[in-house]
């Protein structure tokens, strides 16, 4: 239970990764706050799993591009819990394809989710870390970040994107005790992947070294890692969490 006590929000808390990382912080005792898209079945299942673990649970829908639910949502945990502990900007979306022939308006909404929506998240939570002299910041980014990946340039801007935003806020807020992390997954089951076609699915699974996709749980047990105070001295920093797919 090293979290007892801790108030966290999740962004993207309804399904895969996200949801682990509810629970998995849950587990280890925080109360939280998840928001998610619009997937309202999904998320009612993530509060009633996080329900059963005794901690405070509380959802709400809204876009995390959109500055004013981010504000309501940072808002909301303050009011609701508190404080606010752990910020983990966990949501993203893709939108593939060919850089030839992607969409503008798909090189946008995944910028938009990915690297603005930390952005806004992180921006309105600094200000109640700062004055606490206290915070964990934990973002999703991806392997692809360093690497790249043919088709999937915004995202892989978008992620990279977010390791610079990492590095600059841990920089940042350094001084105040806020560490600021990533954690870098690889492959891992989840809807985003699922809808993956079989043979870039089998050759994803190819090049990794401890030859099975990632769970979200995986994910989570890093996450809640660098949430905790044991992750005291650490900041700026990637972790990837990839099975060895990136090394
Ligand atoms: P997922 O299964 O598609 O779930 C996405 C979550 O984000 C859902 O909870 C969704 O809410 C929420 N979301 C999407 N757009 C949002 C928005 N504009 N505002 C608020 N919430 C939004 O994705 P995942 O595979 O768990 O991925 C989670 C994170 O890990 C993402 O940042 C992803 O890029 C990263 N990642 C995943 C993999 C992988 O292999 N799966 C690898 C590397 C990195 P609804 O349920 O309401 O739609």
């Amino acid at each position: 239970m090293r979290l007892e006590g801790k108030n966290a929000v999740v962004t993207g808390g309804s399904r895969g990764i996200g949801r682990a990382i509810c629970l998995e912080l849950a587990r280890q005792g925080a109360n939280i706050l998840f928001s998610y898209a619009g997937n309202t079945s999904a998320s009612e299942e993530t509060l009633a799993q996080l329900r059963e673990l005794g901690v405070k649970a509380i959802a709400l829908q809204g876009d995390v591009a959109d500055a004013q639910a981010v504000k309501t949502l940072i808002d909301t945990a303050m009011k609701e819990l508190g404080s606010l502990d752990i910020l983990v900007n966990n949501a993203g979306i893709t939108r593939d394809g060919l850089a030839m022939t992607l969409k503008e308006e798909d090189f946008d909404a995944v910028v938009d989710t990915n690297l603005k929506g930390a952005f806004l998240c992180m921006k309105e939570a600094a200000r109640p870390m700062m004055k606490a002299r206290y915070g964990r910041i934990v973002n999703l980014t991806s392997v692809v970040a360093l690497r790249g990946n043919p088709g999937q340039i915004n995202y892989c801007a978008s992620k990279a994107g977010l390791i610079g935003m990492t590095k600059s806020l841990a920089k940042e807020l350094g001084s105040r005790g806020v560490t600021v992390n990533a954690v870098a997954p690889g492959f891992i089951d989840t809807d985003m992947t699922a809808a993956m076609p079989e043979s870039a699915r089998q050759a994803m699974l190819d090049t990794i070294p401890l030859s099975r996709p990632g769970q979200p749980e995986d994910v989570a047990r890093a996450v809640a890692f660098l949430a905790s105070d044991e992750a005291a001295y650490i900041t700026g920093q990637v972790l990837c969490v990839d099975g060895g797919m990136a090394m």
